[in-house]
């Protein structure tokens, strides 16, 4: 039995945590049948507050743990309600933040036995030449599949860090990357462990939130999703972090809508034009242009329910 991240890494096979993806996509052979069993590492399932007043949380704590612990409710409010609302209660009570971060990809030309996959080693991209609605909107050539997870998205909101095999310690960003290398949904090495999860310390007076627009309020991954955080001063926005979901191979922040809310005062009128700034730069795929606006609306719903001005 592993017992330690040095048995985990010492061993040949695919990490295994929750087993919410592992088993499906062992079940269409997308990876190995010789799992590692990380969930008998000890002390890699608790959210600790560290003394300069930062949280760690450990990859195996459960998704349902990250949305219910009350320090993570009340100071990184973004994270907490991205994890209280994603998948479906039964997947947050068995599937862990490390899993969801280094999950794969939905495209369901990857998971279908007989459609075609450049991430399955096919010389075509399914999901690019057929269906493909769900598909990004900030396209970049490669894959056209929005990066699944949800948590990356949020933890981008929070400037987080990744710890790797108990020791190095990453910008969350350098986990994914600008999405260039289109065979793989996360950069970590084969004998790679993310063993915690490093949130700065929150701001006093940090106002946050998170959206999804989604075809059903469970068990589907968001069109399109958001986190917002914005530090205040006064009624003045001193600070903004804003991070996407659901429009590009990997979560993306926006800092032209964080540098146009910054300085400006928290009000539904600033907020309407920095949204706007949302998609800059978008080139949808033919089946996704309907997401362009649908990602300024979020951003602004998101917005609005962060300073607390959304009807909700
Ligand atoms: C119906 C449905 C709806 C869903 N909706 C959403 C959604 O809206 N948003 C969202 O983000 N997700 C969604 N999910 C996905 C779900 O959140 C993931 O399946 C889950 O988070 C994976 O966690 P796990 O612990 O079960 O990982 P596992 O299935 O055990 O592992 C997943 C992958 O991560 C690797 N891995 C696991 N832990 C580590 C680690 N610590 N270090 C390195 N590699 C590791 C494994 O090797 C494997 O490749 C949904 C799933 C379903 C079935
Ligand atoms: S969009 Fe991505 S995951 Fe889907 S078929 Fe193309 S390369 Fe594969």
């Amino acid at each position: 039995m592993i017992k330690t991240i040095n048995d985990a890494i010492s061993e040949k096979g695919d990490y295994l945590a929750g087993g919410t993806d592992y088993m499906d996509r062992k079940r269409h052979h997308l990876i190995g049948d010789r799992p590692i069993d990380l969930m008998g590492i000890d002390g890699l399932d608790q959210i600790t507050v560290d003394p300069k007043g930062g949280v760690t949380i450990g990859a195996l704590t459960s998704m349902v743990n990250v949305a219910q612990t009350a320090v993570l409710q009340e100071k990184y409010a973004g994270l907490a309600q991205a994890a209280g609302a994603l998948a479906t209660p039964q997947i947050r009570q068995v599937g862990t933040i490390g899993g969801n971060l280094t999950q794969a990809t939905r495209c369901q030309y990857y998971r279908h036995p007989n459609l075609t996959c450049t991430k399955k080693g096919d010389a075509v991209c399914g999901g690019r030449e057929g269906y493909h609605p769900n598909g990004v909107v900030f396209d970049n050539g490669g894959c056209a599949a929005p990066h699944p997870s949800t948590l990356a998205m949020a933890l981008m909101a929070y400037d987080a860090q990744v710890e790797i095999n108990g020791a190095e310690i990453r910008p969350i960003f350098d986990l994914y990357g600008d999405g260039s290398d289109h065979s793989r949904d996360h950069l970590l090495g084969e004998d790679e462990i993310i063993t915690r999860i490093i949130l700065p310390a929150a701001e006093a007076k940090e106002k946050a939130a998170y959206f999804r627009a989604s075809a059903r309020a469970r068990a589907e991954w968001a069109i399109v999703e958001c986190v917002v955080c914005l530090v205040m001063s006064g009624d003045t926005i001193k600070q903004a972090f804003v991070s996407v979901g659901g429009v590009a191979p990997v979560p993306l922040r926006l800092p032209q809508v964080e540098a146009a809310l910054v300085g400006q005062p928290a009000v539904a009128e600033t907020f309407k034009e920095a949204a706007q700034l949302a998609a800059e730069g978008a080139n949808p795929l033919p089946q996704t242009e309907y997401k362009v606006p649908l990602l300024c609306n979020s951003v602004e719903e998101t917005l609005l329910r962060a300073a607390g001005l959304a009807d909700e």
